[in-house]
């Protein structure tokens, strides 16, 4: 595909950056947050209505995709964008996280990690070479280096031997990877919660020299103030021209404090399981519609909210299809929360833009002590 993978930063305030990633698929408009679509789906929305949400990118999982349907198949039926019927751009992972997280049996050796599939307990191998070339079947626009990191706590020894692994595979990510015009590799930082583990691995990843670069080994139990110490020099250490991703996180006060620390692109899948579950979230903070208290209430989640689900349903009715276990309270749940996401990053790009972060900081944080509307 014609044209280039740049980054053009246009404003900042204090750490915070705003800028735009240009791909040959489209802007991606930072401070981003990307929904997470792990089996080519964000569960239980359509992808044009994911792009109403204000979403340009998606994420998709590696680990999944190469044990169900498989890469080569995917590749076959024309990559990941014809695939899923998302034609702006994707992330994809390296699965490295995942085959920790999910994989039974796992075998860690310097040539990479052979491990079980959750699925069918089939043996499979990924190495840095091999996440490299499911990535490039999937025809992922931003691949991302294939690495390894522990659960925090864990020992300086252990986050040092790990990090250091990491940087070796993230040179064969490298070389694997090649010259590919119109794509991007991103790095990834390791080291924990260690000041110089994080600088050594960010000199490392430098000197390879990547596209854009991500904070890895958080928000894996360290909880959030141990997060944020860390954002408060880690983004820093990398280099200001490029892009860098935050990966995994979080609930929006994670993702606001994140990027004040000037992270410019972040991923979980709090937003789209949440909505699964009841789970809402709103600019006052956090309801969960199977209350009894909202089973009489014509309001909408929001009045202030511009998507469907607030503009045309009462929580009454979303309390109902929840209790009835309808599919439809999955699907509008999800888009609210979906929404309400990227009305967060939009509020930010515009704050950042016009050098008044902190007064939006302080209107956030406002809305959010407000707590949740009085029950009627
Ligand atoms: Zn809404």
């Amino acid at each position: 595909m014609a044209g280039k993978f740049s980054f053009q930063l246009d404003a900042t305030d204090g750490a915070a950056r705003a800028g735009v990633i240009e791909t040959p698929r489209g802007q991606i408009r930072t401070p981003a947050f990307m929904p997470v679509g792990t089996a080519a789906t964000v569960k239980a929305m359509m992808p044009e209505s994911v792009a109403q949400t204000g979403a340009d990118i998606l994420l998709g999982n590696t680990y999944h995709l190469m044990l169900r349907p498989g890469a080569e198949r995917i590749d076959r039926l024309g990559g990941l964008h014809r695939f899923m019927n998302w034609d702006r751009p994707i992330l994809t992972d390296s699965g490295g996280f995942q085959v920790m997280s999910l994989a039974g049996l796992r075998k860690l050796t310097e040539q990479g990690v052979t491990f079980k599939s959750h699925i069918d307990g089939s043996s499979h191998e990924l190495t840095p070479e091999r996440s490299m070339e499911i990535q490039r079947l999937l025809g992922s626009d931003i691949v991302m280096c294939f690495d390894e990191c522990p659960a925090l706590p864990a020992d300086r020894d252990r986050i040092a031997a790990s990090m250091r692994l990491s940087m070796r595979w993230a040179q064969r990510s490298r070389d694997a990877f090649g010259d590919r015009p119109g794509h991007a590799l991103f790095g990834i930082q390791q080291g924990g919660l260690e000041r110089e583990l994080r600088e050594e691995s960010a000199e490392a990843l430098t000197r390879i020299g990547f596209d854009g670069y991500a904070v890895g080994g958080l928000a894996v139990g360290e909880g959030q103030e141990a997060m944020f110490g860390c954002l408060d020099h880690a983004p820093a250490m990398l280099p200001v021209d490029r892009p860098r991703y935050l990966m995994g996180v979080g609930k929006p006060d994670d993702i606001v404090g994140a990027v004040e620390r000037g992270i410019d692109m972040m991923d979980c899948v709090l937003p789209s399981r949440s909505g699964r579950t009841g789970q809402v979230f709103t600019r006052h903070g956090v309801l969960n519609i199977k209350n009894a208290r909202h089973q009489d209430d014509p309001r909408p989640l929001d009045e202030a909210c511009a998507c469907p689900a607030c503009r045309n349903y009462s929580r009454a009715y979303l309390h109902h299809v929840f209790r009835s276990q309808e599919i439809i309270s999955s699907m509008l749940l999800t888009w609210h929360n979906l929404h309400y996401y990227q009305d967060i990053m939009a509020g930010m790009r515009d704050a950042i833009a016009a050098g008044s972060f902190a007064q939006w900081r302080a209107a956030f944080d406002a809305g959010r002590a407000q707590g949740d509307i009085e029950p009627l």
